[in-house]
């Protein structure tokens, strides 16, 4: 579960500071989706990097799974965005010389010792979820040899692959068109259902609302209801 609790975030601006984020409150439960809307500018990505605990807010509370992350240092803060967070940019970023299938393995290669005794399960995991987004034919394919659309499920089963309890996708339709942005929401809703993730979706495309579990808007940093 996911909990902003009166949050605040503003940056720097000139000798004030802009309010990006104005004490939010919002809970995303297990197994739903819950979309957040609003026009440029209103603060969607900012609200999504204090759920990432990326940024800690100024003031207020993120709570992961009823743990407060603005209250943990830098390394558990980063630890706690490992083990329960799964984020999915706008941009795939996804890495031109690897295939679908090494997208979802690098991580663990990267990673703390004991890499190579987790490599077979990596592999089954990668496997497994290349499946649940409908890429087992693509698996050996990089970048460049996968559609928009297909580089953002290979986007989406990479943040699945620590079993996050918190998803979080900022605007993964806006480099699509309407039918396969369509396709990607019903598959972040499914994966939603099926492995019970509390998720955040930032969408400006209100096409999409009636897909999702519920949906928030915002207005100049704050909410203004659903
Ligand atoms: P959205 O995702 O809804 O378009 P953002 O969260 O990106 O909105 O931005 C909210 C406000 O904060 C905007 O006015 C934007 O210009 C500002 N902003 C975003 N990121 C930064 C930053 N790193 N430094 C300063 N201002 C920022
Ligand atoms: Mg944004």
């Amino acid at each position: 579960m996911m909990q902003l609790d009166a949050a605040t975030l503003t940056y720097p601006d000139g000798d004030s500071r802009l309010v990006a984020v104005d004490a939010v409150s919002l809970t995303a439960r297990p197994g739903t989706v819950t979309a957040l809307t609003g026009p440029s500018g209103s603060g969607k990505s900012s609200l999504l990097a204090l759920a990432a605990t990326l940024i800690r807010p100024d003031s207020g509370r993120v709570l992961v799974d009823g743990e407060d992350a603005a209250g943990l240092s830098p390394a558990d803060a980063a630890e706690l965005r490992r083990e329960k967070i799964g984020v999915v940019f706008q941009q795939a970023n996804l890495l031109p010389s690897l295939t679908a299938h090494e997208q979802l393995t690098v991580m663990n290669e990267l990673g703390t010792r004991g890499a190579r005794a987790r490599r077979p399960a990596v592999a089954r995991r990668a496997d497994e979820l290349l499946s649940a987004v409908g890429l087992d034919a693509r698996r050996d394919k990089r970048p460049h040899e996968l559609s928009g659309g297909e580089r953002q499920r290979v986007n989406i089963a990479r943040a699945l692959m620590n079993a996050p309890t918190v998803l979080l996708v900022d605007e993964p339709t806006s480099a699509l068109d309407q039918e396969r942005g369509a396709a990607v929401i019903d598959l972040v809703v499914r994966l939603t259902e099926e492995r019970d993730t509390a998720t955040l979706l930032v969408t400006h495309d209100l096409v999409h609302l009636p897909r999702v579990h519920g949906s928030v808007r915002m207005v100049d940093g704050a909410l203004v209801g659903s």
